[in-house]
C-alpha cells in the first residue's frame, strides 16, 4: 500500500479537491436533514466513519432526481439498477394509488387477489414457455433464497438425499442474505460470515478465452452429478462482480450439460430482466431454458420491493403431496403485496410499449456510436469496453495494487457526482445503466463527461 501513495498524489492533484475532503465537499450546512440523518441512520454498503454525508433527495422526475439544494442529478445507474421508466412515473403512480384505494395488503396464504394473479399470468406469458408457476417474495435476495430452497427441497422431497451441492460461477453476486452470500463470490464483503456459508463449487466465468476452461471444469464436475442439486448463474452479465460479460453460446453448453446430468439450473435475472440486455430477459438469448428464474429490481419499474421466483411444472409437482412436510415452507409478511403487484403490472404496460422497445435499441446504438468515437488517447485509458443492450461498461486501465484501485473508484464517483451525474463505479469499472426514458441530450452530456474523465485519467498517469 505505501508504495502507491505517490500515485494517489498524482491523480489527486488533478482534481479540484483532495480525496480526504470529499466528506466535507458534499456537506451542505443549509441541509438540516444531513445532520439528522447522521444522528440516526446507518446506511447500506456504507463505511459510516469515512463516507460523505448522505445527499438528501427531495424529488424525482424522469431520469432525474433533485437534492434539497435544488441540484439536479441524472440517474445514470437507475438507482442501483432498478428504475426502468423514470422516477415518479405518473402512470405507475396512478395505478398504485388506484390499488391503494381498493386493497393495500392482505395475507397471501389462504387468500389471493387480482393484481397477483394477473401479474403471474402476464409474467408467464413472457417468461420461457417451460415456466408454469410464480412464487412471490419481496426483493432480489429473497427471490434467490426461494430458488435455492426450491432446488434443494425438489431433490429432498423425492428422496435424493445426496443432492446437496451447488455449482456457481466465480465472481457472482446473488444478494446479501446468507444463502445468497454462499453462492456468490467470497470477498472482503463476506469475510466475517464465511465460516457460516455453505460450500459451493465454483466454475470459471466463461468470458472470452475462458470458455473451454469453464466447459472442461463443468464436464469434470459431472462425474459427481448425483451430489449436485443446482447450477446458479447470472445470465450473460455478472452485475456487482464488475459488469463482466460472456456469450450465450457457452452458457447454452453449460446448461445442456447440467440438464443432461439432472442438475437444476437457476438463472438469476434480478439485474438482467425487463429489457436491460436488449431482450426482455437475458435467457431469451438461449434456446436451452433454465428451470428456475429469479426476478426483482426492474420488476416494479424500480418503484416498490417485489421478488419473483418462477419455475417449471416438474419442480412445482415435486412439492405436491399428502405429506405436509413436502410443502415449500417459505413466506414473507409482504409476499405478493398488491401495491407492488399493481406497480409491476403498470411497469409491464410501459415496458411492452413499442416506444420503449425502440428506446432500448436506440440506447444500444448510442453506446456503439460512443465506443467508435473514442480517440486513441482515450482508448489508452481503457482496458476494455463492453456493451450489451442498454448497458455500457468501461473498464479503466489500472496498475495492480488495491488501494490505488479503490481510490479510482472514489475519484470517479465524485467526479461525476459534482457534474450532476450519479454513477457508482465498481472498482475500476464505470458503467451506464440508465432508465430507458433518458433523453439523447442527457446521454450525450454523460458521454462528454466520461471523455473529460478519461482525459483527466490519462494525463494524471504515466502510461
Ligand atoms: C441486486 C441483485 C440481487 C439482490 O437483490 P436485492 O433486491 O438487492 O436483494 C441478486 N442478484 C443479482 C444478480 C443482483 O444484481
Amino acid at each position: 500500500m505505501p508504495n502507491n501513495s505517490e500515485k494517489h498524489f498524482e491523480i489527486d492533484s488533478h482534481l479540484e479537491y483532495p480525496v480526504e475532503n470529499i466528506r466535507e465537499s458534499v456537506f451542505n450546512p443549509q441541509s438540516k436533514i444531513q445532520n439528522r440523518d447522521a444522528e440516526v441512520i446507518w446506511h447500506p454498503f456504507t463505511q459510516q466513519h469515512t463516507a460523505p454525508f448522505a445527499i438528501p433527495v427531495v424529488r424525482g422526475e424522469g431520469a432525474y432526481f433533485y437534492d434539497d439544494s435544488g441540484k439536479r442529478y441524472i440517474d445514470a445507474i437507475a438507482s442501483w439498477w432498478v428504475n426502468l421508466h423514470g422516477h415518479s412515473h405518473p402512470y405507475i403512480a396512478q395505478k398504485v394509488m388506484e390499488q391503494f384505494g381498493q386493497l393495500e395488503h392482505v395475507i397471501f396464504a389462504g387468500f389471493t387477489h387480482e393484481p397477483a394473479v394477473r401479474l403471474a399470468e402476464r409474467l408467464l406469458g413472457i417468461l420461457p414457455e417451460n415456466h408454469k408457476k410464480i412464487f412471490y417474495s419481496d426483493n432480489g435476495s429473497t427471490s434467490v433464497e426461494v430458488a435455492l430452497k426450491m432446488a434443494f427441497q425438489f431433490w429432498h422431497n423425492q428422496g435424493f438425499t445426496r443432492k446437496i451441492k451447488v455449482i456457481a460461477l466465480e465472481n457472482g453476486y446473488h444478494g446479501d442474505t446468507f444463502g445468497t452470500m454462499a453462492v456468490g463470490a467470497k470477498s472482503g464483503f463476506t469475510a466475517p460470515f464465511d465460516p457460516f456459508l455453505f460450500d459451493v463449487i465454483y466454475l470459471p466465468v466463461p468470458v472470452k478465452g475462458q470458455e473451454e476452461a469453464a466447459l472442461k471444469k463443468m464436464e469434470e464436475l459431472m462425474a459427481d452429478s448425483e451430489e449436485i442439486a443446482a447450477f446458479i448463474f447470472e445470465p450473460l452479465i455478472q452485475g456487482a462482480g464488475g459488469m463482466v460479460m460472456y456469450e450465450p453460446e457457452i452458457l447454452e453448453k453449460l446448461l445442456r450439460l447440467a440438464k443432461n446430468h439432472h442438475i437444476l439450473t437457476i438463472a438469476d435475472e434480478v439485474m438482467t430482466g425487463f429489457g436491460r440486455t436488449g431482450k426482455m430477459f437475458a435467457t431469451d438469448y438461449l434456446t436451452e431454458k433454465p428451470d428456475i428464474i429469479c426476478l426483482s429490481k426492474g420488476l416494479t419499474g424500480g418503484t416498490m420491493a417485489l421478488g419473483v421466483t418462477s419455475c417449471t411444472q416438474l419442480i412445482y409437482e415435486a412439492f405436491l403431496s399428502d405429506d405436509r412436510r413436502k410443502t415449500l415452507f417459505h413466506s414473507h409478511s409482504f409476499t405478493a403485496n398488491p401495491l407492488a403487484c399493481a406497480a409491476a403490472l403498470a411497469s409491464l404496460d410501459l415496458t411492452e410499449k413499442p416506444e420503449t422497445r425502440e428506446k432500448i435499441s436506440r440506447i444500444n446504438a448510442w453506446h456503439q456510436e460512443f465506443e467508435s468515437s473514442l480517440t486513441d488517447t482515450e482508448n489508452e485509458a481503457i482496458a476494455e469496453i463492453r456493451i450489451k443492450g442498454t448497458i455500457l461498461v468501461i473498464e479503466l486501465r489500472t496498475e495492480e495494487g488495491t488501494s490505488y484501485f479503490s481510490n479510482i473508484r472514489d475519484i470517479a464517483y465524485h467526479f461525476f457526482l459534482e457534474r450532476g451525474i450519479l454513477m457508482r463505479p465498481l472498482g475500476n469499472v464505470i458503467y451506464l445503466l440508465t432508465p430507458y426514458c433518458i433523453s439523447e441530450e442527457d446521454m450525450r452530456f454523460i458521454y462528454g463527461k466520461i471523455k473529460e474523465f478519461l482525459a483527466l485519467f490519462t494525463s494524471g498517469k504515466d502510461v
